[in-house]
Parts: C-alpha cells; sequence; structure tokens
C-alpha cells in the first residue's frame, strides 16, 4: 500500500498576516515527515520528524514560538503513538525544551510511564542529555507582543475558537507502506493559561491516539472541550462503527460543537490510507502527502492540489 503523512499547524481564527508563514510550514513540515516514509522509515518516525519541523518554526506555537502563561513562561505538552503496540509517551508542563515531541517519545521507549510533567520532564530530559533553551530562545516576537496586548484567557479563548486564544498547536499523522499508523501532537497550550494548565494535546484519547485497528488522530483546538469530549478516541469510535474518516470527523467536531460549545479541528489517516482534515473554527492550515502529490488548505472547505518533484 501507498504511504499517507498529514499534518496541522492549528485550527483557530489565524489572521491574515499568519497566513502565508502558516500553510507554508505546514506544506514543509509534511514534505519532510514524507521524505522519511519515502526512504522507508516507518509512521512513527515520520510524524515525530513532521512535528519536530513545526516546532523549529517560529510560526507555530510548539517548541519555538510557543505562547506564554499568565507567568510570562512557556510550558510544552506533547504526545506520540504508535499505533502497532498502542505504545505511547507524553510530557506536559515541559520548560526549556525545544523538541518535546521527541521528549514524549524517549519517555515511550526509555521510561516505564506514559507522561511526565513538569520537573520531572526535565529532570528525565536532563538525564538523557537533552540540550536545555533558554526560555527567551522559545519566545518570538509575535507571541512577545500579543501576550503583552492580551492578558485575558477567556477574551482570548472566545476570539480564537469563537466558542471562538490559543493557536498553532501542531500535529501530524501517518500510515506507512506496512499499514502502521502513528500520531504526535505538540503544543505550547492557550496564552495565559494558568501555570500548570494541561491540555488536551499530551492526553492520550483526547489531544491524539493511533491504533493500527481504526486509525490515527491529531486534534487541535480548545482543549478543555477537546478533553471533555475525548476527542481523538470519539473520532476512532466513529471509524469503528463503520464511519468515513471525513464523517467520523465532522460528527465528532459538531458533538464537540454541540455538546460543550468547543470548536477545533482534527486530522485523521486510516490504516487502508483514507485521510481527512476537518475543523470548526474559522481557518485551520493543514497538508497531506500522498504518491508524491501534495494537499493543503487553511479556509474551510479549500483543498489546492500540488505535485511534488520526484
Ligand atoms: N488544544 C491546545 C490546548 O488547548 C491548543 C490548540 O490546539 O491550539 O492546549
Amino acid at each position: 500500500m501507498s504511504a499517507v503523512l498529514v499534518v496541522h499547524g492549528g485550527a483557530w481564527a489565524i489572521p491574515d498576516k499568519l497566513a502565508k508563514a502558516s500553510v507554508d510550514g505546514v506544506k514543509a513540515a509534511a514534505h519532510e515527515g514524507f521524505l522519511v516514509l519515502k526512504r522507508g522509515g516507518n509512521a512513527l518516525d515520520a510524524v515525530e520528524a513532521a512535528v519536530r519541523a513545526m516546532e523549529d518554526n517560529n510560526v507555530f506555537n510548539a517548541g519555538h514560538g510557543a505562547t506564554l502563561n499568565t507567568d510570562g513562561e512557556v510550558e510544552l505538552d506533547a504526545i506520540i503513538m504508535d499505533g502497532r503496540t498502542l505504545d505511547c509517551g507524553a510530557v506536559s508542563s515541559a520548560k526549556n525544551v525545544a523538541n518535546p515531541v521527541s521528549l514524549a517519545r524517549a519517555v515511550m521507549e526509555k521510561t516505564s510511564h506514559i507522561m511526565l510533567t513538569d520537573r520531572g520532564a526535565n529532570l528525565f530530559a536532563e538525564s538523557i542529555g537533552v540540550v536545555r533553551v533558554p526560555t527567551e530562545t522559545l519566545v518570538s516576537e509575535y507571541e512577545r507582543t500579543e501576550w503583552e496586548k492580551h492578558k485575558n484567557y477567556v477574551t482570548g479563548v472566545n476570539e480564537d475558537f469563537n466558542c471562538q486564544w490559543a493557536h498553532d498547536t501542531v500535529g501530524a499523522v501517518a500510515v506507512d507502506c506496512d499499514g502502521n499508523v502513528a500520531c504526535a501532537t505538540s503544543t505550547g497550550g492557550i496564552r495565559n493559561k494558568m501555570v500548570g494548565r494541561v491540555g488536551d494535546s499530551p492526553v492520550i484519547g483526547s489531544g491524539g491516539y493511533a491504533d493500527n485497528f481504526s486509525g490515527a488522530v491529531s486534534c487541535t483546538g480548545h482543549g478543555e472541550s477537546i478533553l471533555k469530549v475525548t476527542l481523538a478516541r470519539l473520532i476512532l469510535s466513529h471509524i469503528e462503527q463503520g464511519k468515513s474518516v471525513s464523517e467520523a470527523s465532522q460528527v465528532s467536531l459538531q458533538h464537540m460543537g454541540d455538546r460543550v460549545r468547543g470548536a477545533g479541528g482534527a486530522i485523521v489517516v486510516s490504516p487502508s490510507g483514507q485521510w481527512a482534515a476537518t475543523f470548526t473554527t474559522e481557518r485551520m492550515a493543514w497538508a497531506a502527502v500522498e504518491q508524491d502529490v501534495l494537499w493543503f488548505g487553511l479556509d474551510p472547505n479549500e483543498r489546492v492540489k500540488e505535485q511534488l518533484s520526484q
């Protein structure tokens, strides 16, 4: 079968001034992740590579470019999951780490646990030799200015998710040539979150889930809403009941809107290579690569096709 990789750069009211950089960023990340698959790498390696590319890009709220909490600190959440074994690793409230997705993978592969938080995540990072990055290096000019302008969490959530201030959480899902799926999600959370607030992103079944029997999902949007409906697992339950990846995503996001008035987005891939990128916010930057064709979009119903050079 042919491999597929889908990425998102966050579902929210992306302002025009960030539109091009967001789309360029997801396209580059999708390409990077797909190259891993093309060279025979597995789905897990591919989603990690794609998410690292977005964590290294200041335009996204993950790694470099992350949002600031009420104390003006960066606290990062990430998850990665392997659909072959349901093995999973996550970190929450990790500080001074450039690539939390790789730290999450190390939690999965090098510890007996699934999630490490705060000081524990940092002690573990130090113990395995992860380079400590000063907070100022992670904070973009844009984020510093926005944080100084708006200091209220609830107003921000209303503006961005239109429920509608999170922004630009990143995620990737992939299926490799052997039909194995994986997902990864990484975020700085929502601007002006309380110190210690953990959103959906690192929580298994909410910010992401991957199971070779149904598919892989990475979510974005208002974390408290996503947690209430365990969005990633909800989408996979609908797939298990026979819905297409696209129907399952739409029905689940609709349910989140109706039940808890939350908006967001999700990317999904099935073990047979069906995929979808769906959102109920104003915009979501996403990109997908299958068989050397790159698809991408930002606005509702926008789906642009580009042939990748061989
Ligand atoms: N879901 C993330 C959180 O609530 C934010 C986002 O997706 O933009 O932490």
